[in-house]
Order: C-alpha cells, then structure tokens, then sequence
C-alpha cells in the first residue's frame, strides 16, 4: 500500500464513498494512466465507517464539479515534496452543465438537441437542482 509520505508530488483523493472509488478512477481515466496510481478500497474511516482513497503521484487536472457531484463528501489533498499543500473539500456544485438531462418532454432542451442541459442548485442541504430553462426539479443522489 502507498503511503501519502510515498508521494513526493500528485493528488490524493480522500473520503470517498465507500463503493465510489472505481468509478471515479475510472472517470478520472487512471485506468489508463503511466504514472503510480493507486485505488485503495473500504479503508476504515471514522467520518463514514468506511471510505475509498485513490493516490495519484502526478499532477492531473481533475474537473472539480463533476467529481463534487459526483460525491460531495470528497477532500482533495494537493501534495508536492510529500506534504499536503493544499486540502479542498468538495460540495454540490452551484451550477452543473452537460451533466445530468432534464427530464420534462416539454423543455427546450428536449426539443432542441444543440442545447446544453443546465441546472443550478436551489437547495444545498437536500440536493435540489432545478433545470434553468423550465425549472424542473432534479433530486440528488449519491
Ligand atoms: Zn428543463
């Protein structure tokens, strides 16, 4: 198992939902990478009982939004000459784009193919989104 001491410079992705891990691996395309990663599964974790943690030893971007939609909870852990540098914790995004679909048959964006589907968070602590062209609600889930 990596150490964070074991990383002189990269990313560590702490916190995550315990069972979330692979996918955001896998959405981050570390699957793929040719540099030390790790994905580290059902750590113990006294916030959650149990978490995931993906240590990244390089410097990647990774798109904040989609990955505090995709888990809220998450804490992102900068690190360059093996310390932390820099912690971000994660959140709904206010404003997601070309994410998640409006449903409602009636909207623009159901008719018009070309228009990015945006919804914008009307309610933090329940996950409430609602669409911006015709206010249909959207209900987070993790
Ligand atoms: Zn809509």
């Amino acid at each position: 198992m990596l150490n964070i001491d074991s990383i002189s410079k990269g990313i560590v992705i702490d916190h995550i939902n315990a069972g979330y891990g692979y996918s955001i691996f896998k959405y981050l395309g570390l699957d793929k990478a040719d540099f030390a990663v790790a994905l580290i599964m059902n750590v113990p974790s006294k916030k959650f009982g149990k978490k995931d943690l993906i240590k990244i030893e390089n410097v990647i971007d990774v798109d904040l939004t989609m990955l505090g939609f995709i888990d809220p909870n998450i804490t992102i852990n900068i690190i360059e000459d093996e310390k932390i540098v820099k912690k971000i914790n994660l959140s709904l995004p206010e404003r997601v784009e070309g994410i998640i679909e409006c449903k409602n048959p009636r909207c623009i964006t159901s008719e018009e193919r070309n228009i990015v589907h945006k919804f914008i968070l009307i309610d933090k602590e329940n996950g409430i989104y609602k669409c911006e062209y015709c206010d249909q609600i959207y209900a987070w889930e993790c």
